[in-house]
């Protein structure tokens, strides 16, 4: 039996050569996209530009194969959070945010986390592996369906589980799609990349993308970034930034977004304020301060809303554009930090810990 080609695993140019292959023309791959991503059709026989011969061929060598959706949770400030089958071994969680004017897409990457942020909790599920790129946009398709009629789908952040651009092939895949007239059509600035600061990857990213970029801070100097992102010690602060600039060289009025959770008495202190903005004199930068949002056998607490105020005062007065991020969902576990999905640990993240233990 030979395997299917799923094709929602192909961008443009990889449909192109997909149907090139064939012997078909490449135009064949700008139907096709519209077909699957924009009138939400996965079976061949429905797409009616296409031949009847191209059909049937298609259908025995090609699929459109999505994620399934186990359930779907509705949050009382109107969040939506869809729990996806992959394999039925794995699960990922999409998280739908309407904002007034706008409703934002969170999207997985990969299956668990292999970074070990210290207060993220999908980090606490360990890692399996890989989204494919299929199971990346398939995200975006499953909630675009499922949310028509309903709220309008007009950004995408990755900033679901995983650390995107440990997934860079199959990340850079999904965002064309996203981007693709063709497909989802959304703007640059609408879509986002959000990193723990994988700088080699980052600098790769710059080359093939313009995504809008979000970077994971947390914290304003290297010591504590050591403890709270800990791929900070490969790739510490000052590299980063070098590696953010780079990012935006070309586009004086693009800025990076910072994020910065914020975790009481571990980093909310004034004096941490300031070193935050002596860090980012000179990248044109946003900042986006994350309230923490708590999960089950944390060592960490919210900083309390005086000090989130204290904090963005100091920032404000520095001339840095900062905003306080709304915790939306939380009633349902879909706030930032809160995925867990499904995951068969491979890294044996579990058994580590238990052994340091006893
Ligand atoms: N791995 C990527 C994508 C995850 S994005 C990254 O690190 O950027 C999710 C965002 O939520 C990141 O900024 C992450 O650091 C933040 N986050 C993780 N756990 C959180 C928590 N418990 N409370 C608030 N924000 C959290």
């Amino acid at each position: 039996m030979t395997v299917k080609q799923n094709l929602l695993n192909f961008d443009r140019k990889g449909l192109e050569t997909f149907f090139a292959e064939m012997g078909e023309k490449p135009f064949r791959a700008t139907q096709v996209l519209k077909w699957i991503h924009q009138e939400g059709v996965s079976d061949f026989q429905l797409m009616t530009n296409l031949s009847k011969a191209l059909r049937q061929t298609l259908t025995e060598l090609a699929e459109v194969r999505l994620p399934e959706i186990v359930f779907e949770q509705k949050s009382e400030d109107g969040t939506y959070k869809w729990v996806l089958e992959l394999d039925g071994q794995n699960r990922i969680e999409t998280v739908f945010i309407p904002e007034d004017g706008r409703g934002t897409l969170c999207v997985s990457s990969q299956v668990g986390c292999a970074l070990e942020c210290t207060f993220c909790s999908t980090a606490k599920q360990g890692f399996n592996r890989n989204l494919s790129t299929a199971e990346i946009i398939g995200q975006v398709w499953v909630a675009a369906r499922a949310l028509a009629g309903k709220a309008n789908l007009t950004n995408v952040v990755m900033m679901g589980m995983g650390e995107p651009l440990l997934n860079f092939n199959n990340t850079v895949a999904a965002l064309n799609l996203m981007m693709d007239d063709f497909a989802y059509g959304l703007a640059k600035r609408r879509v986002t990349v959000s990193t723990s600061g994988v700088v080699p990857a980052l600098l790769r990213l710059a080359d093939v993308s313009d995504v809008s970029l979000a970077v994971s801070l947390h914290a304003p100097n290297d010591a504590l970034r050591d403890v709270l992102v800990p791929i900070n010690k490969k790739y510490p602060i000052a590299e980063l930034l070098e590696a953010c600039k780079y990012y935006i060289k070309d586009e004086k009025r693009r800025k990076i977004t910072f994020e910065y959770v914020m975790l009481s008495g571990i980093n909310d202190s004034v004096e941490q304020a300031h070193q935050l903005t002596r860090l980012l004199e000179g990248i044109p930068s946003k900042v986006n301060l994350i309230p923490f949002n708590p999960f089950p056998d944390t060592q960490y607490t919210r900083s309390s809303n005086n000090a989130i105020h204290r904090f963005t005062a100091v920032l404000k007065e520095a001339g840095l554009i900062t905003t306080t991020r709304k915790t939306r969902g939380d009633d349902i576990d879909a706030a930032c930090g809160q995925l867990v999905g499904k995951v068969k640990d491979k890294t044996k993240r579990q058994l580590k810990l238990q052994a340091v233990a006893t």
